[in-house]
C-alpha cells in the first residue's frame, strides 16, 4: 500500500476520509490509486472537486456507501452515472444493519475489500462487476448464521449456516469473520498459523481468477505442470483433508495444511500470498524503509524474505506472534513465480 499527502502536504493513508491535520475532507480514486483532499462545490449535490499535491483531478461525488453509511472513502468521477464506487458495486448482499454489532462487522469487512480491489488495480488484473456482465463478473454477498425461529424450525431447516467461499464470480464471506474472538477461535480449532478478513478476500478471489486466468486463459497445461491435476474430485478431496488431514510431510510442498487438499486451493492459498508479499513490499517501499520494489521475481523473493524476517522481529517486540508465520520452500517458490509470470503477462496484456 501507498502513502499519499494531503493538498497541505500531510501524510494521510488509505483509510482516512479526513486529514488531521488541516481537516479536509478526503477520498480515494480508484482510478488514479491516490487519496485526494476534496473541496465541496456548490449546489448541495455531494459534488466535490478533488485535489492531490499533483494537481487538480476533477469532480467527483462520493460513493454511496460513503456519503449515506460512512463504511466506504473511494469516490466516483462525477459523469459516469454510478452511484457507487467500483468496490461497492460488486455488493450483493450486506448484512441486516438493525442486529446489533453487524455495523461494526460490515465496516471491517468493507475496509479489506476495498483493500483486495486495490490490490487487483495495482496489479492491472482484469475483473468486472457481476452487474454489468452475469458470467464473468465478480460479486460480493457478506452474511450470517441464520439462527432458527419459531416459523423456520420445519423439516426444511438447514441449520442456516453460511459458508465462506467462491461460487462463479460470487464471493460470500460470513461476517463472522469480522469478529476478532470469533476468527481467534476458528484459527486455533482449525489450527492455522494466520487467519485474516484480508485473507479470506485475497484467497477467494484467487479462485475467481484461476476461472479467469488459467480455465478461460488457456493456460490449464502449465497450471497442471506446477500445481498438480485439478480434475481429482473436489469434494471428496475436501472431506478426506477435513478427516485425515494434510501428508505429513505437507510442508515441504505446500504453504498450508489447507493448500494440500486440492490444487484449487493450493493455487488460491499461493494467490493470496502473492497478493499479501506484493502488497506489503509496496508498504515498505512507501515507508522509505531502503526497500525496492522488484518486477523481477527472484529480487521480490529474495528482498520479501528479509522484509518478512524483520516485520516478524518487530512483532516480537511488541509481544505479538510473528505477522508472517510462513516458509518458503522450493515447491511455494515455484508455485508464486508461476503467478507472478501469469500476472505480469495480464498486466502487459
Ligand atoms: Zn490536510
Ligand atoms: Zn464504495
Ligand atoms: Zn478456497
Amino acid at each position: 500500500m501507498n502513502i499519499y499527502r494531503c493538498a497541505c502536504g500531510n501524510p494521510v493513508y488509505f483509510e482516512n476520509d479526513q486529514c488531521l491535520a488541516c481537516g479536509r475532507r478526503l477520498g480515494f480514486l480508484p482510478e488514479r490509486l491516490t487519496q485526494a483532499a476534496l473541496e465541496p462545490l456548490p449546489g448541495g449535490n455531494d459534488l466535490w472537486r478533488a485535489h492531490t499535491p499533483e494537481g487538480e483531478m476533477g469532480e467527483y461525488h462520493r460513493c454511496r456507501n460513503y456519503s449515506e453509511q460512512n463504511v466506504c472513502n473511494w469516490m466516483v468521477v462525477s459523469d459516469n452515472g454510478e452511484r457507487y464506487c467500483v468496490a461497492c458495486r460488486m455488493n450483493r448482499i450486506i448484512p441486516n444493519l438493525d442486529r446489533p454489532g453487524n455495523r461494526d462487522k460490515w465496516l471491517n469487512v468493507e475496509r479489506e475489500k476495498r483493500r483486495v480491489i486495490y490490490d487487483l488495480l495495482r496489479l492491472g488484473l482484469p475483473f468486472l462487476a457481476k452487474r454489468d456482465d452475469p458470467h464473468t463478473g465478480l460479486a460480493f454477498a457478506f452474511m450470517e448464521d441464520q439462527q432458527p425461529t419459531q416459523e423456520f424450525v420445519d423439516s426444511s431447516w438447514s441449520g442456516g449456516k453460511v459458508f465462506t467461499g467462491h461460487a462463479k464470480g460470487l464471493i460470500t464471506i460470513n461476517i463472522i469473520e469480522a469478529d476478532d474472538a470469533a476468527r481467534e477461535a476458528l484459527r486455533q480449532q482449525l489450527n492455522e498459523a494466520s487467519r485474516t478478513l484480508l485473507g479470506h478476500f485475497r484467497h477467494e478471489i484467487g479462485h475467481y481468477f484461476w476461472d479467469r486466468l488459467i480455465l478461460e486463459g488457456g493456460r490449464l497445461a502449465g497450471f497442471r505442470e506446477v500445481f498438480g491435476d485439478e480434475r481429482q474430485d473436489y469434494q471428496s478431496s475436501l472431506r478426506r483433508h477435513y478427516q485425515q488431514g494434510p501428508p505429513a510431510n505437507w510442508q515441504q510442498h505446500y504453504i498450508s495444511a489447507y493448500a494440500a487438499a486440492h490444487p484449487w486451493e493450493d493455487w488460491a492459498e499461493c494467490w493470496g500470498h502473492y497478493l499479501q508479499i506484493t502488497d506489503a513490499l509496496e508498504t515498505a517501499h512507501a515507508l522509505d524503509m531502503g526497500v525496492s520494489l522488484p518486477r523481477d521475481f527472484d529480487e521480490l523473493i529474495r528482498v520479501w524474505s528479509r522484509v518478512s524476517i524483520n516485520i516478524n522481529l518487530m512483532n516480537r517486540s511488541m509481544g505479538m506472534r510473528d505477522a508472517y508465520p510462513y516458509v518458503l520452500n522450493d515447491s511455494v517458490v515455484a508455485k508464486l513465480r508461476y503467478i507472478h509470470e501469469v500476472v505480469e503477462a495480464e498486466r502487459s496484456a
